[in-house]
């Protein structure tokens, strides 16, 4: 598995629970906005340091009293085709797994809630299904990322979905078309865009929505699902 990079703990990352982070490199998808380069542009991720599985794994069994899970995002995750074999053995060592997701494969987060592999998963919704080419700067099949929202919301396995709210990219009724599309999810969370890195240089110079702003869009997208929250 090409990793690169360790957080080696969050408490704010997996819902109520002590993790650490692993990022995996590569990402089928270019929002200017990405905060890892590092793990999504091809000659970036070449220059990067990537860290050995092994060494990760090790990291791991010296942290069992320490830690509940693991949190394992990217770049995107789903496009591993050996993630499978990575989630089954870092739950072999006993961990929780979250997995964070861009949704483009619902066939591998049908099966990896299906064979028990995550127990958390939490879904980038970047916006408005309708713009997700412009978000994206990808030719991205929406039906793909509709289908994840769906077997994320009829699966057993616990979930979050949540965008990143961003000036120059949404609007106020940007949330309420998102809340018609994740209608009676379970939870979601709004998050303040923070620029510290990013693809595009020119959302350096973006400063955040107010508390005020995002309080409007938390009371445009609340009719639609069981919790909303700010973080
Ligand atoms: S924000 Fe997420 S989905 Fe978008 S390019 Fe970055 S890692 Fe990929």
């Amino acid at each position: 598995m090409k990793i690169g990079g360790l957080e080696e703990i969050t408490l704010i990352d997996y819902y109520k629970k002590i993790a650490c982070i692993v990022f995996l490199s590569g990402c089928n998808f270019r929002c200017p906005w990405c905060y890892a380069p590092e793990l999504v542009i091809p000659s970036k991720i070449r220059k990067h340091p990537q860290i050995e599985e092994d060494f990760f794994l090790n990291f791991l069994r010296k942290r069992r009293d320490k830690l509940d899970g693991v949190v394992v995002c990217g770049g995107e995750p789903t496009i591993h085709k050996e993630l499978p074999f990575f989630l089954e053995k870092i739950k072999k060592e006993g961990f929780l797994v979250k997995l964070d997701t861009n949704g483009t494969n619902p066939k591998m987060i049908m099966s990896l809630i299906e064979e028990k592999l995550v127990d958390y998963i939490a879904m980038d919704i970047k916006g408005p299904l309708n713009n997700y080419k412009r978000y994206t700067l990808t030719d991205c099949n929406i039906a793909d990322i509709r289908e994840s929202i769906e077997i994320i919301k009829r699966g057993k396995t616990d979930y979050e979905f949540r965008t990143t709210a961003i000036p120059e990219i949404h609007k106020k009724d940007d949330f309420m078309e998102i809340g018609r599309e994740i209608s009676g999810a379970r939870r979601y969370f709004i998050q303040s865009f923070l620029a510290k890195k990013t693809i595009d240089k020119n959302f350096l110079k973006v400063n955040p929505f107010t508390k005020e702003e995002l309080t409007l869009f938390k009371k445009k997208i609340e009719p639609f699902v069981k919790n909303c929250e700010i973080r």
